[in-house]
């Protein structure tokens, strides 16, 4: 969160920078099986988020004292290019990375069933090339796409959303200037179907009514995140198939 409140980021009609409404998502476009020499990929744009995922496995985890014997290990690994921010990010892996990689990884963990592959190692790649606030939230939502398109069993997929507060007001899916600018930022993450959460985190301060708010607009947003999913997955079977219904 910044420190520069005098930035102001809803107008008068309660339109925001982009000319959105408090609850309205930035347009989403998800793409599966982009690349060809992973087990299964996708890519996603989200406002101006550009994400691509690779996934490889479940093969044998190693080293092998690794493995655990009732079930496999996810490990995703989150990395943001040195061109993906307006500041040059110095490559390899920081603090933030590292806790954006375990926090995803488990809520991977809660949709994969990882009870079938005993020892096994899933890992997901997941570059942001371009950055644009809610990246954590679109990796994992694009994450759980790759994983479906390498044939990998889960309960369900795995979509999120952020909301947060701007100029005193709850809004949804925070962009670049209010996620910096603004007062609080909450990314969330469910299993679509059972509507339990995965991921929650909070950056920021809200009331217990404005979390309240919050919380009801992500999962409001999630069925609407989630069909663009099934989409990308729906369009990867069609191209596979010879590209004709
Ligand atoms: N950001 C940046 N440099 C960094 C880390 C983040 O410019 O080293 C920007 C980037 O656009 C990112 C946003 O700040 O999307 C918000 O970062 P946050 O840590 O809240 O995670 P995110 O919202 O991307 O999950």
């Amino acid at each position: 969160m910044g420190t520069q409140s005098d930035i102001k980021l809803i107008d008068e009609n309660g339109l925001r920078l982009d000319g959105r409404s408090a609850g309205d998502l930035r347009p989403i476009r998800i793409e599966a099986g982009v690349l060809e020499r992973a087990d299964g990929s996708a890519m996603i744009e989200w406002g101006g988020n550009k994400i691509i995922v690779a996934v490889y496995g479940p093969r044998e985890a190693y080293p092998k004292h690794n493995q655990d014997i009732n079930r496999a290990i996810v490990k995703a690994r989150y990395n943001m290019a040195a061109f993906s921010v307006d500041e040059r990010k110095r490559p390899g892996p920081d603090r933030r990375s590292i806790e954006i990689s375990k926090v995803l990884s488990e809520a991977l963990s809660a949709a994969i069933m990882v009870e079938q592959f005993p020892r096994a190692q899933i890992d997901v790649f997941i570059e942001v090339l371009q950055a644009d606030a809610g990246t954590r939230i679109a990796g994992l939502t694009a994450s759980s796409v790759a994983i479906a398109d390498a044939g990998i069993p889960m309960r369900d997929f795995v979509t999120g959303c952020t909301a947060g507060k701007v100029d005193g007001k709850v809004v949804l899916d925070l962009s670049k200037e209010e996620d910096n600018f603004g007062q609080a930022d909450l990314p969330v993450a469910a299993l679509p179907k059972s509507g339990k959460i995965v991921l929650m985190q909070m950056d920021g301060d809200l009331s217990v009514e404005e979390f309240e708010t919050a919380t009801s607009m992500i999962m409001n947003a999630i069925p609407r995140i989630n069909e663009i999913q099934r989409n990308a997955l729906s369009s990867r079977v069609k191209v596979e198939g010879g590209g004709g219904e």
